[in-house]
């Protein structure tokens, strides 16, 4: 077993000089975003005070591709093309005649796919003369790369950190600071919204809902200095992740196989997204029958336990209202969750995929999503983020299959970040203080019933 290609790497030169928009190819329209006072679809106008006209008009555009701006290829040379790795000794622990490749977005400077869209965004913002930008932060991985992102295009960054998140992970929060941006605690004093939970809850532990409302006003009501950015689930967060599918499609041909199995962990869908959709336009196009699968955390079950309504993007109710998978806009996840992927929602994008049967999901317990993280680790040498180890739950799941089948097939996933800074999460694992939480069938009856009616 020597001399075998483990690695597949594009020069820059083949680096996408567009972006993928699915919009054009999707075989019904997605379904309009509603204001959330008025209940009826919302135009670019109503937008503009939160982002840059530039995004705006990709949030809705239909056309094909959408050309990269020469600026942002300029940055995204420092860590892309990514490699595309054969995690040939992962199949051999697994005994498994199937064939298993990773995208590894996990050397980007931030760690994760995140910078893939943090950096077009603070682009067209610093191109329209903002100041700078506010956004929420969770585990703090959206965060960092929009420090980044706006440290490189000369822009302010206000982020609003889910306060638990702010208490455990303190060295998250000092990258941010390195990068110069300010990083509040939410539920902040700094809102009305964040006000509003406090008298509440003092208590709070905060929740991506109660952040996203936080960042949302903070922005609306900066007088236009500071626009607002999301790290996920709108339509042009998503199309900017599709350089991990573009790519890959060239390195896959590189490794002379085709996947039948695409597989992606799903928070808000984006990079899931990223990797699935150029894949899910040669299904639709090429008449391919890649079977894509998305994968959740049992603790957070969108997709798999969710309803199809329309919803409001944040806790406060303040983000446009979206027609969605849904666990409620007043879902916290419980405390001992480590794995991420924590929204109430999903991607508009996603969710209609799904809804049109073009691709699946799935649910997977935490435990045995660590479990998959260590033993890919071990074979592999990288210690993945949480999240894209629900992937490789169910990758591993899948090879297992082939070994019982003695089918051969190519499956393909995205290890869409590294570990390094949820050493935390891996060592509530490793020392057993992490316990599986399925998601109540009522608990989603009970949130179904404050939806809004539209
Ligand atoms: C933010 C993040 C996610 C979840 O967000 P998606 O939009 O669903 O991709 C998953 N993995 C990593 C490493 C992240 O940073």
């Amino acid at each position: 077993m020597t001399d075998q290609d483990k690695r597949y790497d594009l020069p820059q030169s083949h680096l996408p000089r567009a972006w993928y928009n699915i919009q054009h190819d999707l075989p019904r329209p997605l379904p309009p975003v509603l204001h959330p006072g008025t209940h009826q679809p919302i135009g670019p106008d109503d937008l503009a005070p939160l982002f840059p006209m530039a995004l705006i008009m990709q949030e809705v555009s239909q056309e094909q591709y959408i050309e990269i701006p020469e600026e942002v290829r300029e940055i995204y040379k420092l860590w892309r093309p990514t490699p595309l790795i054969r995690a040939r000794r992962l199949e051999q622990v697994l005994d498994t005649p199937a064939h298993i490749y990773y995208k590894y977005e996990g050397v980007s400077p931030s760690g994760s796919h995140k910078l893939n869209t943090a950096t077009p965004q603070a682009y067209y913002n610093q191109q329209e003369g903002v100041y700078g930008l506010t956004t929420e932060t969770g585990a703090g991985q959206w965060g960092t790369a929009l420090s980044i992102a706006c440290d490189m295009f000369g822009l302010a960054c206000e982020v609003y950190m889910v306060k638990v998140s702010y208490q455990q992970k303190p060295y998250r929060r000092s990258i941010m600071q390195t990068f110069g941006a300010n990083v509040y605690a939410s539920p902040s004093d700094r809102t009305n919204s964040g006000r509003a939970i406090l008298a509440k809850n003092p208590d709070s532990s905060g929740s991506l809902g109660i952040a996203i409302s936080e960042a949302v006003e903070a922005a609306a009501t900066s007088g236009g200095k500071y626009k607002y950015a999301l790290g996920s689930v709108l339509n042009h967060v998503l199309m900017h992740q599709t350089v991990i599918g573009l790519e890959a499609i060239e390195q896959m041909e590189m490794a002379g196989e085709f996947p039948d199995i695409i597989v992606g962990c799903t928070g808000g869908g984006s990079n899931f997204a990223g990797i699935a959709l150029p894949f899910v336009a040669n299904n639709l196009r090429q008449g391919k029958r890649t079977h894509i699968i998305a994968v959740e955390p049992a603790a957070c079950p969108s997709l798999t336990k969710g309803v199809y309504a329309y919803d409001f993007g944040d806790t406060a109710g303040l983000a446009p209202m979206v027609k969605m998978y849904t666990l409620g806009k007043d879902y916290v996840p419980p405390p001992f969750h480590a794995g991420g992927l924590r929204y109430h929602g999903m991607a508009s994008i996603v969710c209609e995929l799904y809804d049109q049967g073009l691709i699946d999901a799935r649910a997977v317990s935490q435990l045995e999503t660590f479990k998959a993280g260590v033993q890919f680790a071990r074979a592999e040498g990288i210690v993945p983020a949480p999240e894209p180890t629900h992937a490789i739950a169910t990758v591993i799941q899948e090879a297992l299959k082939c070994k019982e089948s003695g089918e051969k097939k190519t499956i393909l996933f995205n290890l869409c970040g590294h570990g390094h800074f949820d050493m935390a999460a891996y060592d509530a694992y490793l020392s057993g203080r992490l316990e599986d939480f399925e998601y109540p069938a009522e608990a989603v009856e009970k949130a179904m019933a404050a939806l809004p009616v539209v």
